[in-house]
């Protein structure tokens, strides 16, 4: 299974920006997904023409209803994403989404067939205490979906993302591997089939070591994922 190189673009990305997604899909890289923001999607999904999976950053949980400024998994697939990002830290943070609230946008994205991403991890309080997999068990526990066909975790500790810091490769290794035994608990051998990536502060400097851990799927990549040679360079390492 090669290396999932995921870019979430966050608020960033005007029309012109579409040329680095364009520039991704003509490279010949496999294994690459973009989440660039709703504005973008439609665009993206025509100019990257499958060789780029195209997804969403969030959605709604429910199909459709009275929900001003919300965006549906269906409207995602409608629109021909092919993957969500549900309980990303700033969506926890910016817009209080608790675990239950990323559980019920998860199955909302496995239910419109969409292939989820699913953050979690802990922050640097959190860690300094101890807490890591304490947090990452609780976590997983109230936002895993009822199944594991089409579900990707991502491992983000939050006070990596956008910060330059990274959790020692030790730290990583302890964290996947916890997640994987949590997975299998959950799942049963299912369980070992679920992506993991992990997500914080990846450059094209650090990607090929972050890559070389166990149990770790891929990489969710923020601030370097905004242009196609940093995100390629990335790739380059998977
Ligand atoms: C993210 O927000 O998912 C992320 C990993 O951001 P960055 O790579 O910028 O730390």
């Amino acid at each position: 299974m090669p290396a999932l190189i995921v870019g979430n673009w966050k608020m960033n990305g005007l029309g012109e920006d579409i040329a680095e997604i364009a520039a991704m899909a003509g490279s010949g890289a496999r294994a690459v997904w973009i989440a660039p923001p709703f504005t973008l999607i439609d665009r993206a999904v025509i100019v990257s023409a499958g060789a780029v999976k195209i997804g969403g950053q969030d959605c709604h949980a429910k199909d459709k209803g009275a929900h001003t400024g919300c965006v549906s998994a269906a409207m995602l697939a409608d629109l021909g994403a092919g993957f969500v990002i549900v309980g990303h830290s700033e969506r926890r943070r910016d817009n209080g989404e608790g675990d239950a609230d990323v559980r019920a946008k998860a199955a909302a994205g496995l239910a419109a067939g969409l292939e989820v991403i699913l953050c979690i991890g802990e922050t640097r309080e959190q860690r300094d205490a101890g807490q890591t997999d304490a947090v990452l068990s609780r976590q997983l526990a109230g936002s895993l979906p009822d199944t594991a066909e089409g579900l990707i975790i991502a491992y983000e500790p939050v006070w990596a993302i956008g910060t330059g810091l990274t959790p020692t490769l030790a730290d990583v290794a302890a964290a996947h591997g916890h997640i994987r035994t949590e997975l299998v608990g959950r799942f049963g051998s299912a369980g070992h089939g679920v992506r993991i990536l992990y997500g914080g502060s990846v450059t094209p400097a650090n990607a090929g070591e972050l890559l070389g851990v166990a149990e770790v799927g891929g990489l969710l990549v923020g601030g370097a994922s905004l242009t196609a040679q940093s995100l390629l360079a990335i790739a380059a390492a998977a």
